[in-house]
């Protein structure tokens, strides 16, 4: 029997990331880049202005307030994708539209809230240059511009092999004129249910049947990747009608078969496996749920055989089958995020595995608190239904007590709160 620790590394030894494939950009967001994106272009292109006001010289506003105002003449107009049509000299003032560029010889622009217009006909008339505009503040020199390439400088690799591609590196992408872009391959996968108790979702209802849960929340947990995987049906406990359910399966990078793995009489996965050609690594794991859960590879296809057990099932695929998926599609970082808590209440547990307690965290005073979501049995999708945390419960341990510290792994990816939290 394998320790968690030690199936996880056996399926890694026996897993790499994937192919290259080129993806439009509107489908490229979770994926992993396997090129270098260069930049094309200096952004901004040039010297831009930050605000709506006027591009002046610094020097020629020093000490000036709306009592003492400094008056300047305004020699041009600049709008965004203009260019200036002329230079400022000394007490001369460009008005300007951020983003607009920024006219030779001034070295700030000042913010249209600090100014007054005067015109030739009287004062704050509102009409076009020429005239004349008061200047009610300083500015330092360099204020409210924004340098050229202090975005992306031409050259620039602005994003890497081997990162994420997250939604500003989508924005990115276009800015580089990136409209396909190089991905590491997502995996095909195979979802196998087993079980002559299953009665299919399109079946009619019948209450004596166990319907089959399985296929649709490995389904969820594969969609929650980004990946589509294909759902195969169910395949009915003989040898027979198995073998050519995985034979389907075995065309797939990845084929997840629920249930049967265990050492019932009617347990043919791991045996079937074998036949196909299937290498099976380990079938048993010391953890609670989820005991029987085999590994197997082709020479093309990575098989992972889950207990029948709903939670269990979900459980594995959480520990096993996500960090498989993760590292094909290029991914460093595989695992879920674990965070310590506090115990909020005392758990009673068996001495033995290494325990994945359904749980509900927190949060309290900078840290979490957690709690057991109640009844445990590895049959109780309900608890996974109020869980958001898995609490582990360390091998050899019977249970936990109020107060103490314990490992907890978050499940659904993203964390959501209810209230904004900004301020203090
Ligand atoms: P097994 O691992 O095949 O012995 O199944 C263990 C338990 O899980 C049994 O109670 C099964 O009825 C249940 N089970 C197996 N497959 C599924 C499934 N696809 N959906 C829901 N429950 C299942
Ligand atoms: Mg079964």
């Amino acid at each position: 029997m394998k320790t968690v620790a030690e199936a996880q590394s056996i399926i890694l030894e026996h897993v790499q990331r994937l192919g290259v494939e080129s993806v439009p950009i509107i489908q490229v967001l979770g994926r992993v880049l396997a090129e270098d994106v260069i930049s094309n272009r200096n952004h901004p292109p040039y010297d831009v202005s930050a605000m709506d006001g006027y591009a002046i010289r610094s020097a020629d506003v020093k000490g000036a307030t709306k009592d003492t105002p400094v008056v300047l003449k305004v020699v041009d107009d600049i709008r965004a994708g203009a260019r200036p049509k002329c230079a400022v000299g000394a007490c001369e003032a460009s008005m300007i539209m951020t983003g607009a560029p920024v006219p030779g010889g001034t070295d700030a622009v000042i913010r249209v809230e600090d100014t007054g217009r005067r015109s030739h006909k009287g004062r704050h008339a509102r009409e076009e240059h020429p005239g004349e505009v008061e200047i009610w503040a300083e500015v330092a020199a360099g204020s409210n511009i924004r340098l050229m390439g202090e975005n992306i400088k031409l050259g620039d690799t602005v994003l890497g092999q081997g990162s994420e591609i997250r939604p500003a590196g989508v924005g990115m992408l276009s800015m580089v004129k990136k409209a396909e872009v190089r991905v590491y391959r997502r995996p095909t996968v195979a979802i196998l249910a087993t079980g002559d108790e299953l009665e299919a979702l399109d079946e009619p209802l019948d209450p004596e049947k166990i319907p089959n849960s399985n296929s649709y929340s490995t389904m969820a947990q594969v969609q929650a990747l980004g990946i589509e995987p294909v759902l195969l049906g169910i395949a009915r406990d003989t040898p027979e009608h198995l073998k050519e359910k995985l034979l389907q399966g075995l065309r797939y990078d990845v084929l997840i078969v629920t249930g049967g793995v265990s050492v019932g009489h009617h347990d043919f996965v791991r045996p079937t496996l074998k036949e196909l050609g299937i290498t099976m690594h380990f079938w048993r794991v010391a953890m609670r749920p989820g005991h029987p859960m085999a590994f197997g590879t082709g020479s093309d296809t990575r098989v992972f055989a889950l207990p029948g057990n709903p939670v269990a099932g979900m459980v594995c695929t959480e520990q096993f089958v996500v960090p498989a998926l993760r590292r094909m599609m290029g991914f460093t970082k595989l695992y879920r995020p674990t965070v310590e808590a506090t115990v909020a209440a005392d758990v009673k547990d068996k001495a033995g595995r290494m325990n994945f307690m359904r749980a509900r965290m927190s949060p309290v005073e900078g840290s979490y608190s957690v709690e057991s979501v109640g009844a445990q049995g590895s049959g109780i999708l309900m608890s996974m239904i109020h869980a958001d945390a898995l609490m582990i419960v360390p091998a050899g341990r019977d249970g936990l007590s109020k107060g103490e510290k314990v490992r907890v792994q978050l499940l659904d990816g993203g964390r959501f709160q209810a209230e904004p939290g900004l301020e203090v």
